[in-house]
């Protein structure tokens, strides 16, 4: 339980929806650096621990501290700020949009917004500059995903795989530090899963830090450091993934659905 270098500390968060109770005292913490799984069977409180770690929802109790900083109850565009973003469950990429100016936008309802808000007041001159900056490292990490041939494509045209890279690509585009990742692989045929693992693999060795929910075990069990099992809106086991995968509550929880 404990983490030496936490990049994430979730300390007894609640949440509740009327009479559900989605989130139930959990606690849980990120090392830095790594890739931790979060899993559980549906309706554990997974994303509603997302949304709360996020700022989409407001946690009824308990705290959130990224990099040392208590961040409970902030809004999304802030979290976001301080380099803590996230992808969602569905993708929400912007179908009447190309690939590359969804990637420019960013993560829409997060940092998305305020990049043009900042752009918006410069002097007209240095807005151009701004937006070819802005477009060179869209194209970067286009490139990076090796959706780079897409850039031109409306993002609705897109195979769910693929939008599911460009979700990535542009929560990546904001220069994040840590990234939530709400079952990127759900959909993707196994060559794009792959790539995707692959380039979160490579970012993790540029110093990001992920957390991770994914349904596929086997995915959890060769890409995770660190595993944390949610069952009911409680942690009900954390540790690496050999020792979760043999823990008879684990297999309980999830063979009882
Ligand atoms: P998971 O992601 O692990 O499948 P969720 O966090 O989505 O689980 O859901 C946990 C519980 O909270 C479920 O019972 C779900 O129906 C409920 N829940 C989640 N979001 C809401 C919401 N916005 N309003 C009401 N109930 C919700
Ligand atoms: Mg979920």
């Amino acid at each position: 339980k404990r983490v030496a270098d936490p990049v994430l500390q979730i300390e007894e968060l609640d949440k509740r929806f009327g009479g559900i109770v989605a989130v139930d005292g959990a606690s849980f913490a990120v090392e830095r650096g790594s890739i931790t799984g979060l899993i559980g069977p549906n309706g554990a409180g997974k994303s509603t621990t997302f949304n709360c770690i996020t700022g989409v929802h407001r946690p009824d109790g308990g705290s959130v501290v990224f990099d040392g900083t208590d961040i409970t109850g902030e809004s999304p565009e802030r979290i976001a700020n301080r380099g803590l973003v996230r992808t969602f469950q569905i993708a929400r990429e912007l179908p009447e949009m190309t690939v590359l100016e969804n990637v420019m936008l960013g993560p829409k309802g997060q940092l998305g917004e305020s990049i043009w808000r900042s752009v918006a007041p410069i002097a007209r001159g240095n807005v151009i500059e701004q937006e070819e900056e802005l477009r060179d490292q869209a194209w970067e990490t286009l490139e990076f995903f090796e959706i780079d041939h897409l850039a031109e494509e409306y993002a609705g045209n897109l195979s769910g795989g693929q939008r599911k890279l460009l979700e990535l690509a542009r929560a990546l585009s904001t220069d994040p530090e840590m990234l939530l990742l709400d079952e990127p692989m759900a959909g993707v045929n196994p060559s794009l899963e792959r790539k995707l693992l692959d380039r979160i693999h490579d970012l993790q060795e540029e110093g990001y830090s992920f957390l991770l929910v994914e349904h596929d075990m086997d995915v959890i069990m060769e890409h995770c450091e660190h595993v944390v099992v949610m069952h009911q809106g409680q942690v009900l086991a954390e540790g690496p993934p050999a020792t979760i995968k043999s823990n008879e509550e684990v297999i309980e929880a999830y063979l009882g659905g």
